[in-house]
C-alpha cells in the first residue's frame, strides 16, 4: 500500500478490465512521470466521454450526433442488418472491410446468471426495426455476429426464434473458424472477413 493520492489512483485504475492491481501500479507510476499537459489531455478525454459520448438512436453504436456515422451513411445498404453485442464488435467488423450494411449493436448477449435477459438488450429495438418499413427499405438479411462463446451462441438461438417470423428475412450467422470461447475483437481481420463472407443461414 502506498501513501495518500497515488494509492487512490491505483485503487481506481485496477477497477479498469483487465489491469488488474499490478498493471494498475505501473500506469500509475508512470502518471506521475509524465508532463502535465499529458495529463491534463488525459483528463479532457476522459471528460469528453463522460459528457458528449451519445449511441445512435438508430443502431445503438457510439455517435457524435443523433445518428452513427453508418446509419448516417446513405451509401450503406439498409437491406442488410450485423447485429453485434458490443460497439468494439462494429468496429471489429469494419475493420474487415467485407460489410457494406448496416448494425445493430445489443448492448451485451444474454447470460441470465448474470441477470441479463431479452428486456436488458436491445432486441425490441431491433423488431421495431424491421416492422418499420416508413424508409421504404425491407430488411432482406440479418447476421447474427456475436460472439463464438456460450452467451453469444445463447443469443444467436434466441434471436433466430425472433426472427422465424418475419416474411422474407433470413438470418444468417458467421461461420465457424472463430476461435471459440473468444471475443469478436480479437479475431485477425483475415479471419472475422472469412467468416463474414462464409456465413450460414439459420433460419
Ligand atoms: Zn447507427
Amino acid at each position: 500500500m502506498y501513501e495518500g493520492p497515488i494509492q487512490d489512483l491505483i485503487d481506481e485504475l485496477a477497477k479498469l478490465p483487465g489491469l488488474g492491481p499490478k498493471g494498475a501500479q505501473r500506469i500509475a507510476f508512470h502518471l506521475l512521470s509524465v508532463e502535465n499537459k499529458e495529463i491534463d489531455r488525459l483528463i479532457s478525454a476522459l471528460g469528453h466521454v463522460r459528457d458528449d459520448v451519445t449511441f445512435c438512436v438508430e443502431c445503438g453504436n457510439v455517435a457524435a450526433n443523433k445518428l452513427c456515422r453508418i446509419c448516417a451513411d446513405a451509401r450503406r445498404d439498409a437491406t442488410k442488418i450485423c447485429v453485434v453485442e458490443e460497439p468494439k464488435d462494429v468496429q471489429a467488423i469494419e475493420r474487415t472491410k467485407e460489410f457494406t450494411g448496416r448494425y445493430h449493436v445489443l448492448g451485451g448477449a444474454l447470460d441470465p446468471l448474470n441477470g441479463v435477459g431479452p428486456d436488458q438488450l436491445r432486441i425490441r429495438e431491433l423488431l421495431r426495426r424491421l416492422a418499420d418499413q416508413d424508409d421504404g427499405v425491407d430488411v432482406s438479411e440479418i447476421i447474427v455476429a456475436t460472439d463464438p462463446n456460450t452467451e453469444g451462441e445463447a443469443t444467436a438461438t434466441y434471436l433466430v426464434r425472433m426472427l422465424r417470423d418475419f416474411p422474407g428475412l433470413s438470418v444468417t450467422r458467421l461461420a465457424s473458424g472463430l476461435p471459440m470461447g473468444g471475443d469478436l475483437e480479437f479475431a485477425d481481420e483475415l479471419t472475422l472477413g472469412r467468416a463474414l463472407s462464409g456465413r450460414r443461414v439459420l433460419s
